[in-house]
């Protein structure tokens, strides 16, 4: 049975990296009509144990289906019942994610706050882009913009990252090394879906926060971008003035926040974000 990422629910990163052992247990919020028979087949063709349960996690009043993923079972349950706790450390840890990044998340106020990335992404254009954790939205999903939004479910159901978190910072060793074996191991499960996912991180990308972003056509170059078009299917970003600017434009520039030029006039600032670019492409 082949992978679907429109079916089953889990990222490719998820499913990966459970499959091959490289993290304990996945889980996923079922929010929607889905196909479970699908999942269970291919669960029981992968040796997968999977378990769906309704429960209420961490500080939700309200019951919700979750599936969880795991080889082993016992991790499963103790997984479950650490979230039903609200014992976040013991899930992260259950779900592979490396400690530095997890004493990260669990000490930090900022993980509330959507500017958290950009703080950690400024001025970055040399990470590699398997730590592109971008259009992850584990972080995000409690959001209920993003519950509303088609846009973060498309880019849900395209699954287009490598660490199915976000790490405590860009040279994070342990993540990029997560990175490296989910993206090889992709590669060997799903080659096509590998590809897709190499290009759309690459960037470059210009970054108001984590949920107003834009994928350029086109390369970082010191403090600026010079592009052709603006990749729309990546691309959300709320303000419609500065959208249409971007469309408009052929460059950005950080200045005291960010400029769009278009023919060398400045056509639109925003006042805060960032320029970046994980991979140079060519
Ligand atoms: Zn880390």
């Amino acid at each position: 049975m082949e992978y679907n990422p429109d079916k089953i629910i889990f990222t490719a990163a998820d499913f990966t990296g459970v499959k091959h052992g490289i993290k304990p247990v996945s889980r996923v919020g079922i929010d929607q009509e889905i196909d479970t028979d699908y999942l269970k087949n291919l669960c029981e063709e992968e040796s997968l144990n999977l378990e769906i349960v309704e429960s209420a996690i961490y500080d939700s009043k309200e019951k919700s289906s979750y599936a969880y993923i795991g080889k082993d079972k016992e991790n499963i349950e103790d997984a479950i019942g650490a979230e039903r706790k609200g014992d976040g450390k013991t899930a992260a840890h259950l779900f592979g994610y490396p400690d530095c990044c997890v004493e990260k998340y669990s000490d930090n106020e900022d993980i509330a706050d959507n500017r958290f990335q950009l703080k950690m992404w400024e001025n970055v254009d040399t990470a590699p882009h398997r730590m592109n954790s971008l259009f992850c939205l584990d972080s995000k999903v409690t959001r209920e913009k993003i519950r509303e939004e088609h846009f973060f479910h498309k880019l849900s159901s395209l699954s287009l990252s490598y660490l199915p978190y976000h790490p405590c910072s860009l040279d994070c060793s342990e993540s990029l090394e997560m990175g490296k074996q989910i993206r090889e191991k992709m590669g060997e499960d799903f080659p096509g879906h590998r590809k897709k996912v190499d290009e759309a991180l690459k960037g470059p990308f210009l970054l108001i926060d984590d949920m107003n972003f834009a994928a350029l056509e086109g390369q970082k170059d010191g403090n600026e971008i010079k592009y052709g078009d603006v990749k729309t299917d990546l691309t959300r970003v709320e303000d419609k003035n500065v959208l249409n600017a971007l469309k408009k434009g052929n460059k950005v520039v950080e200045n005291n926040g960010l400029e769009i030029h278009q023919a060398g006039e400045v056509i639109e600032h925003i006042e805060e974000g960032t320029l970046i670019q994980f991979q140079k492409t060519g």
